[in-house]
């Protein structure tokens, strides 16, 4: 599923329609999620797009004013520009969004599994909807001095600390992938409880967050089960610099890396550097 790094990527890739005008949506066996009708930003200007967490927040203008379209990718949703003589060979049958611009190009929305969202909000409505769905601050532009960071974490004292770190009423945008980083870099178990880290080990954590999520972006995002592609359709490179998802072994002392599952998803560790 991507994560913050891999939404941003995307969400730069996506600059590339800013200042088109919709002239129509084709929606093609579109999953439940898409709540969006076929005219509903016929002749709006994408006027901005922004990432929020793991929100992709497109700013619509039209005649009746601004219009906010929230996406969210959720496990395979791709977004894709494409050229006017492109089109034929872009589509494929996870293809579930066509929209038609006026200039000819066009914007594909792919999503195998069919759980990606896009629904239409007032932008005076944008707080109400985050807010309502109990979600924490942006790890990326929003996280916390250590000691709000660390009243954050302890909402939840009992949950694995790898758990809590994506845990999106925590903070927003870590997933499976850079939780574990995180872990390897503080030298923390990651089913440790929360409460159980060890201060100098949360501070660990706090001040990696930010440098791992920019180094992941600068190398466009990690695509690991080739799901994840940016706008032009090219997988990330962050993958070269895991130091423990989906390794075979540590980069420090050389041993096995352990996978467990913990509250349900693959967590890879090592045994001995993390304690
Ligand atoms: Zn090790």
């Amino acid at each position: 599923m991507p994560e913050l790094p891999e939404v941003e990527t995307v969400c730069i890739g996506l600059q590339e329609v800013v200042g088109k005008t919709v002239d129509h949506i084709e929606l093609l066996d579109a999953g439940r999620g898409v709540k969006i009708g076929s005219d509903e930003i016929s002749g709006f200007l994408i006027s901005g797009v922004q990432r929020y967490g793991k929100y992709i927040i497109f700013e619509l203008k039209g005649s009746s004013g601004p219009l906010n379209m929230i996406s969210h990718l959720r496990m395979t949703g791709q977004y894709i520009p494409v050229s006017a003589d492109e089109i034929d060979s872009k589509m494929h049958k996870h293809s579930r969004v066509v929209f038609h611009f006026k200039d000819g190009s066009y914007l594909l929305f792919n999503d195998q599994r069919k759980f990606g969202t896009m629904e239409l909000i007032s932008p005076m409505e944008m707080k109400e909807y985050f807010a309502s769905r109990k979600l924490g601050p942006d790890a990326l532009l929003e996280l916390p001095s250590f000691n709000g960071f660390l009243k954050l974490m302890n909402k939840k004292p009992k949950l694995a600390v790898k758990t809590a770190l994506f845990d999106q009423s925590i903070l927003m945008g870590l997933g499976n992938i850079y939780a574990a980083e995180l872990c390897f870099i503080a030298a923390v178990h990651p089913a440790t409880a929360v409460a159980a880290v060890p201060e100098t080990k949360m501070r660990l954590i706090h001040a990696a967050i930010v440098p791992l999520l920019k180094k992941a972006i600068e190398f466009n995002g990690t695509t690991f089960d080739g799901k994840y592609v940016d706008a032009k359709g090219d997988a990330g490179e962050f993958s070269q610099f895991l130091k423990v998802y989906g390794q075979k072994s540590c980069r420090i002392c050389a041993s096995d890396i352990v996978k467990i599952k913990l509250n349900g998803r693959g967590t890879y560790y090592c045994d001995k550097c993390q304690r």
